[in-house]
């Protein structure tokens, strides 16, 4: 086996076949894209993850081949974007195959828009996945009689090991070399079906040029269905449109009158009696294979409607405890080896510019954020383990009414949900609301979740300044995120976006044990993000602040400050020769150690960073905020994580040469020890960090999804006011109550 995995440059003289995968969600068609191309796509397992078209290419047996993946879809009428997505492509791209993924443990359903490919009159290969589990659950399937009946190859695959790639990309290059006939099927509907079916392929051929575009079967059969877009193709292109329209109109209510049922239900129930006639001749089951069925069982629990909504709250509950408890060591580990790295530093380098530098700036900035890599870690593990169980879609299925309640759209639960790792790729999975006014509210309240981002700064400040109960009060946010993002939707409905909510169906895959390759896979490419834009962009943030904040020095007072301290010094040495006077040197000594600090605290006060944080201290003062916080916060716009970085900074710099010489001790413990901050303060902080102007990229990706730049503007104006009013009423609630101080 050659070339698996080989990233490649198309070259002009090699035929390049183009493949599409496509298939229902959750078949496994990502999985098998990934072992096909040797690319690490993100698996999702409920619906709507994978809206984008993803491609990937190979060189096979002299060929390219060329993938992509498409969004799962269960049909091929155009109800869903995913829908639209997938049929578009294939009738206007033109795949040279369409590789239908088949989940093998739910055959029938599976092979419907199976025959709706062939239908379309494309080449289809049926891969049979999830043999594994089809064959543990006792069913066999004979793929050689399927393709028999259905005149298409058939390939029995397991996406999540790769087995069967080989006997799929052979079949692929022999169907598309035609040396495989896969027949363009035209289904048989049943005599009286089927006369009027004619009779509308007449009417069609009546326009040659539309028929030369178009498969006219299938044209037909969509006339049948009433399917809006091929009638709006049909009024557009067709020159005898009028007549065809009118036929239409009359065949259908004759199926209807004549079945008692809409068309459509009849040609969709002729089509699966027909996939349930060839199920029957090629389906083996297990005699006595009295298997109790425990997915149904645990979703008798799992889906009750208030004992569902308690689970998935007390779940994500425990899932931010175990985060917390078993990351918060890890994490304080990380914590020493740079408060030690920062020590060796000092011992080692001269004291200068440089030293300050690398000290306060990078790893004050950047090791800060490295330190939570445990935590934000362990968060991903917990949110893919979820997800590749299948819970998550259970919860989507839970949430749906819930969701209901505040005017939200069922399918708004996978954006949010996505936004709880990170927002942009939350927004970008927003798109799987067709309702444009579903889809641009799911999108204004979706960076109120706490992400991977918020996590590392919230985590640090419950762990200092509740440490009773920092598991708690960590999850408590994560759930006020949820809490205020539906409220604000609610809220949003009334005033601004009347309407509708439109329904939703929940796909629910059978519960999977996750593969430990499934889940590295998942928590390795998000951890992995997290600490290449330490590496990078907070890197870039860390050196700029550290420059706003260290500059310019005060050098007026220099010379001053270096006067009373040796006016202190000389002091010292007249009394040191005194006998008991052991206070006395004390006391000078306090005095020197004061002027220190307070030449530090006036340097931080004098750069361009402290004087911009002084100058908008008055608008925070009232949530409690000190303009040490504030500078952190404006930082933090660029990215969340830089609020950390820059309170690193700024205590690097705050500290007086006497303090760094003996030896640094980590952020945590300095916010601990300030006396400035009470958790009052800091719960006030936290709140507005979990809610005020979402970052940079979240900014920028809202206004490419929704092409304008008012919607980021107006996202960030809101959060800001939002953040600012309740970050106000807690501190000072909290202050009349007298509780926190
Ligand atoms: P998609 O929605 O069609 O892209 O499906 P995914 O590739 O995301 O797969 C859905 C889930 O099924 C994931 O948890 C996969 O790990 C799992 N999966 C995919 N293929 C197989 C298979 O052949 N056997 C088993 N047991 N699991 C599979
Ligand atoms: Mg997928």
């Amino acid at each position: 086996m050659r070339a698996f995995g080989n990233k490649i440059k198309i070259k002009e003289d090699v035929k390049t076949i183009r493949i599409a995968l496509a298939g229902n969600p959750n078949s496994g068609k990502t999985s098998l894209f990934n072992a096909l191309t040797g690319q690490v796509q993100h698996v999702g397992n409920y619906p709507g993850v994978t809206v984008e078209k993803k491609i990937g290419r190979i060189r096979y047996k002299g060929k390219i081949l060329e993938f992509v993946d498409l969004p799962g879809t269960y049909s091929l009428t155009a109800f869903s974007i995913e829908e639209i997505v997938t049929r578009d492509y294939v009738l206007q791209e033109k795949p040279d195959v369409v590789i239908d993924v088949i989940d093998s443990t739910n055959l029938e359903r599976n092979l419907y828009l199976c025959l709706q490919f062939q239908e379309l009159g494309v080449p289809v290969i049926g891969a049979l996945n999830m043999t594994d589990e089809a064959e543990n659950l006792g069913i066999h399937i004979d793929e050689k009689q399927l393709g028999r009946i259905l005149g298409i190859p058939f390939v029995k695959t397991i996406g999540t090991r790769g087995s069967g790639k080989e006997m799929l990309l052979d079949t692929a290059l022999q169907v598309a070399e035609g040396e495989i006939i896969s027949t363009a099927r035209h289904l048989n509907y049943g005599l009286e079906l089927e006369s009027q079916h004619y009779r509308l392929i007449d009417v069609l051929k009546t326009d040659p040029e539309f028929g030369k575009k178009y498969a006219l079967h299938w044209m037909a059969i969509k006339l049948m269905e009433n399917d809006r877009e091929a009638l709006k193709k049909i009024a557009s292109e067709h020159s005898n449109a009028d007549l065809v329209l009118q036929q239409g109109e009359i065949v259908r209510s004759w199926i209807e009158k004549h079945f008692g049922e809409d068309s459509e239900v009849v040609v969709c129930e002729q089509r699966y009696a027909y996939i349930h006639g060839a199920c029957r001749e090629v389906v083996k089951h297990d005699s006595g294979s009295e298997r109790i069925d425990f997915t149904e069982m645990v979703d008798k629990v799992v889906l009750n409607r208030y004992l569902g909504l308690i689970i998935f709250f007390g779940i994500m509950f425990l899932i931010y405890h175990l985060t917390f408890n078993l990351g918060n060591p890890l994490s304080d580990g990380i914590d020493r080896f740079f408060v030690w790295l920062q020590d060796v530093l000092v011992t080692f380098l001269p004291a200068g510019i440089f030293r300050d530098f690398l000290v306060e700036g990078i790893i004050g900035g950047v090791g800060g954020v490295l330190v939570f890599f445990p935590i934000v870690l362990l968060l991903f593990l917990g949110l893919s383990f979820l997800e590749d169980t299948g819970y998550m879609a259970r919860a989507a299925f839970v949430m749906d009414k819930f969701m209901h309640l505040f005017g939200l759209h069922g399918r708004s639960f996978i954006p949010m949900m996505v936004s709880t790792g990170c927002a942009v790729p939350g927004i970008m999975s927003a798109r799987t609301l067709v309702n444009p006014k579903d889809r641009v509210l799911t999108i204004f309240i979706s960076p109120l979740m706490m992400c991977g981002a918020k996590t590392p700064v919230i985590a640090m400040l419950a762990a200092a300044f509740f440490p009773e109960h920092a598991g708690t009060v960590f999850w408590s946010l994560w759930f006020f995120g949820w809490l205020l993002a539906l409220s604000i939707a609610k809220l949003f409905r009334h005033v601004i976006y009347r309407g509708e909510v439109s329904p939703f169906v929940m796909e629910l895959p059978p519960y999977r044990m996750p593969t430990i390759r499934g889940v590295i896979t998942h928590v390795w490419e998000k951890s992995w993000a997290y600490v290449k834009k330490a590496g990078t962009f907070i890197l870039a943030a860390s050196v700029i602040i550290w420059f706003v904040l260290s500059f310019p020095k005060p050098h007026h007072i220099y010379e001053q400050h270096e006067q009373a301290q040796q006016q202190l010094d000389s002091q010292l040495q007249s009394v040191a020769a005194e006998e008991n006077s052991e206070l006395l040197i004390q006391n000078i000594q306090d005095k020197k150690d004061s002027l220190d600090a307070a030449l530090a605290e006036r340097e931080l006060k004098y750069g361009m960073g402290g004087r911009f944080g002084q100058f908008i201290e008055p608008v925070f003062r009232t949530c409690g905020f000190d303009w040490r916080m504030d500078i952190a916060l404006f930082a933090g716009i660029a990215a969340k994580e830089v609020i950390i970085s820059t309170m690193g900074i700024v205590y690097g710099i705050g500290e007086t040469n006497v303090e760094r010489e003996n030896g640094n001790i980590t952020l945590k413990e300095k916010l601990e020890n300030d006396p400035r901050y009470n958790p009052r303060k800091i719960l006030a902080f936290m709140i507005f960090v979990l809610i005020y102007v979402p970052c940079m990229a979240t900014l920028a990706v809202v206004k490419k999804e929704l092409g304008s730049w008012k919607y980021p503007l107006f996202m960030a104006g809101y959060t800001l006011v939002l953040a600012w009013i309740l970050a106000a009423s807690v501190y000072q609630i909290s202050r009349v109550l007298g509780i926190g101080g």
